[in-house]
């Protein structure tokens, strides 16, 4: 079998998704998607014709039982733009290649992030890293207002820098964490899976949620059938701690979960999760076809 090619994701080459003000994920190039997956794992698994859906179900049985090296095989190259503070979180992702604008090289644009109003927010009161109640409007906006009118005065003092000959290396230091990035990034198809994993839940920030759900966008362009298994087996699953097991026993013997406060709300969350998650479309046989 040579070059595999995906409808899909041919369609989305070079397609900019539009994320937050300014940001954007391209999808450059792929390699592979679920037939790669498949004929790699058929090097273990044995050979032989097999039906679209005894494809499905193998793809399903390699996500479910952590058979994760045929993702591997799966290669995804994006140009992506968000600003610093999300590139930041974004690097803490070893598992990938990737090639930045230098600011030592080039000028750096006059290009930052303003959240929009109704994503201005208090400090949260129970989750030290996350965000709270919406601000009112007209607060929000002031803060915006604020947020604008540093960014004017940071860039505009580095641009007096570089017209004074001050080297880019320098000048651009002082520059927020606000102002926009871009770059180039490799990653296979496990990988990514995995940074979609944390960056797409609840618990991640909002701004990098929206790169990863951009992200999700072109990685079910290329191997759609691996995408669904893992929001089968992966995204849509819930993990209890051995705690919070003993704790579902009672309750489903009609008792009392036997936690209070923090564990007891951690527990509803998750089972309001499952409750909350789309209906299953994973097929019945997970057997290795
Ligand atoms: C909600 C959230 C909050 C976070 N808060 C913080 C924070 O406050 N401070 C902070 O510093 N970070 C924080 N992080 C970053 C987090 O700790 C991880 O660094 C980040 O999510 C990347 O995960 P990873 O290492 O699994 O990914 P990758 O680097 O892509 O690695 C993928 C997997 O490869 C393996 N691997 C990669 N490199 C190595 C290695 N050198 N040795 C052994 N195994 C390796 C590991 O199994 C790893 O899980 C946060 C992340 C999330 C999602």
């Amino acid at each position: 079998m040579g070059r595999i090619v995906v409808p899909e994701a041919e369609a989305l080459l070079d397609v900019e998704l539009k994320v937050l003000d300014k940001g954007f994920v391209r999808l450059v190039d792929y390699m592979g998607g679920d037939q790669r997956i498949v004929q790699a794992a058929r090097v273990s698994y044995g050979a032989g014709t097999k039906s679209v859906r005894q494809d499905r179900a193998l793809i399903h049985y390699l996500i479910k039982h952590w058979h994760t090296s045929p993702f591997e095989q799966v290669q995804l190259t994006f140009h992506a733009k968000m600003p610093i503070f999300i590139a930041r979180q974004w690097i803490r992702h070893r598992t990938a290649r990737l090639n930045e604008i230098s600011g030592r090289y080039s000028i750096m644009k006059d290009e930052f992030y303003l959240p929009d109003p109704d994503k201005v927010s208090f400090q949260s009161t129970d989750n030290k890293q996350g965000r709270g109640e919406t601000l009112p409007l007209d607060q929000a906006e002031a803060v915006i207002a604020q947020l604008e009118a540093d960014q004017k005065h940071l860039y505009s003092e580095y641009t007096k820098m570089i017209e004074g000959g001050v080297a880019r290396e320098l000048a651009r230091t002082n520059l927020p964490l606000s102002l926009y990035t871009e770059w180039y990034w490799q990653i296979d198809l496990h990988n990514l899976f995995h940074f979609i994993r944390l960056r797409a839940d609840s618990h991640a920030q909002y701004e990098i949620r929206a790169y990863a759900e951009a992200l999700a966008q072109c990685a079910k362009a290329v191997a759609p059938m691996a995408f669904e298994a893992f929001e089968e087996h992966i995204l849509g699953s819930v993990t209890f701690s051995r705690a919070e097991g003993e704790a579902l026993s009672r309750m489903l013997a009609g008792g009392e979960a036997g936690l209070e406060e923090k564990p007891l709300k951690v527990l509803m969350d998750k089972i309001e999760k499952m409750r909350s998650n789309q209906p299953s479309e994973a097929p019945d046989d997970l057997q290795v076809p």
